[in-house]
């Protein structure tokens, strides 16, 4: 795991001024692959007490502008971002819970990018999404409400719990 120190390589690396928003997110992304904007505003905010949700949105677009963080959007899915970059792999999503995992390239190094027919294109970056189940949600197959990787909501459903459910 990367420490701090790294991360302000990283940053100078990149030509970014080195703030403490910007290592809480780095830290936060690398910490927790493929997680969504609010639970990194959440670990941003574990670690550096108050960030507005525009400061951690502005940090996430300039890492993603450099390269130091990629971002993902399966179809159905909130963006997620991850620190594994530069690798081109692909991720599985499972279709239940939203789960998602690192997947390489089937053979070799990147080997996506060499397409059959790049039709003229320059072609930087191939997207693969494997859509199954994982195998949390593959085992427990009748279940009505899967498992959601989501603490930050939950916790915030836990704190309401004395309010009365209202039906969906
Ligand atoms: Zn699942
Ligand atoms: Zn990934």
């Amino acid at each position: 795991m990367p420490t701090t120190a790294d991360f302000e390589r990283m940053l100078r690396g990149a030509s970014l001024r080195v703030t403490g928003p910007r290592l809480a997110v780095l830290a936060a992304v690398h910490n927790h692959p493929h997680a969504d904007t609010d639970s990194i505003i959440a670990a941003a905010r574990t670690a550096l007490g108050m960030v507005s949700h525009q400061a951690v949105y502005d940090v996430l677009r300039a890492l993603t502008a450099v390269g130091l963080v990629r971002r993902i959007q399966p179809m159905g899915s909130v963006a997620r971002y991850e620190a594994r970059v530069g690798d081109n792999h692909h991720h599985v999503v499972c279709r239940s819970c939203g789960a998602i995992s690192d997947v390489d390239c089937a053979v070799g190094y990147t080997p996506c990018l060499t397409a059959a027919d790049d039709a003229g294109y320059e072609i930087g970056e191939a997207e693969v999404i494997y859509w199954g189940r994982c195998p949390r949600c593959a085992a427990a197959p009748h279940q009505e409400h899967p498992h959601q990787e989501h603490p930050h909501q939950e916790h915030r459903a836990t704190s309401h719990q004395n309010e009365p459910v209202r039906p969906e």
